[in-house]
């Protein structure tokens, strides 16, 4: 069996937990070409084929705009998408978020707007998503994905197939790893490295 860490260990975002093969991913886990990877701080848990990372809360903070977070795509309406955003730790210290975060898409005909349309119709449920925090709602936090080039989907996974999306230099945009299928999401510089993803996290912060 391929296991990277222990049952109740503390892993960090972007550990390697695990490969594919063996456990199905649950909630802070993440997949990128066949191997499965920690997005939270958190303690693991193991059990009947899945995996998945528990948050650990101690050293608490809360996130604050202008910080850069990562986040899943858990709905997705034409002009809005709602994120869950994940906690990290950084320099021991644990940022959570206690909301859930929203992105409006701007309108075309929005002149008040200097922002690009995003390209809502291409992204799916279960993206993960490198975001500033713009402002923080009552119950919500406002995240950017277009004001710098690092903001952007960071992964996803072929909606035909479920395997890998990779950047296709070509095409300029993502292509399924297996099936080829492609689709034109608003990519992060950083698509597909987590470490640079967390270097501009920590940039931010
Ligand atoms: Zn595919």
């Amino acid at each position: 069996m391929r296991v990277f860490v222990k049952d109740t260990e503390i892993v960090m975002p972007g550990d390697k937990l695990a490969t594919e093969e063996e456990f199905l991913p649950e909630r802070g886990v993440f997949n990128e070409n066949g191997y499965l990877f920690s997005l939270l701080v958190g303690d693991l848990f193991l059990g009947r084929g899945k995996i998945g990372v528990n948050p650990l809360l101690r050293d608490i903070r809360t996130f604050k705009a202008g910080d850069v977070v990562l986040c899943v795509i858990t709905d997705l309406l034409p002009s809005i998408a709602f994120a869950s955003i994940s906690s990290i730790r950084i320099d021991s210290k644990d940022y959570i978020s206690l909301k859930e975060g929203k992105i409006i898409n701007p309108s075309e005909h929005n002149r008040y707007s200097d922002s690009k349309k995003l390209n809502f119709s291409d992204y799916n449920v279960g993206d993960v998503l490198l975001a500033k925090i713009k402002y923080n709602d009552e119950d919500s936090y406002m995240l950017d994905i277009a004001s710098s080039p690092e903001l952007g989907i960071l992964f996803s996974i072929c909606e035909n197939c479920g395997a890998p999306m990779v950047y296709d230099a070509k095409l300029h945009m993502l292509a399924c790893s297996k099936c080829k299928h492609v689709n034109n999401k608003d990519m992060s510089t950083a698509y597909g490295n987590i470490e640079e993803a967390l270097k501009f996290i920590e940039k931010n912060l």
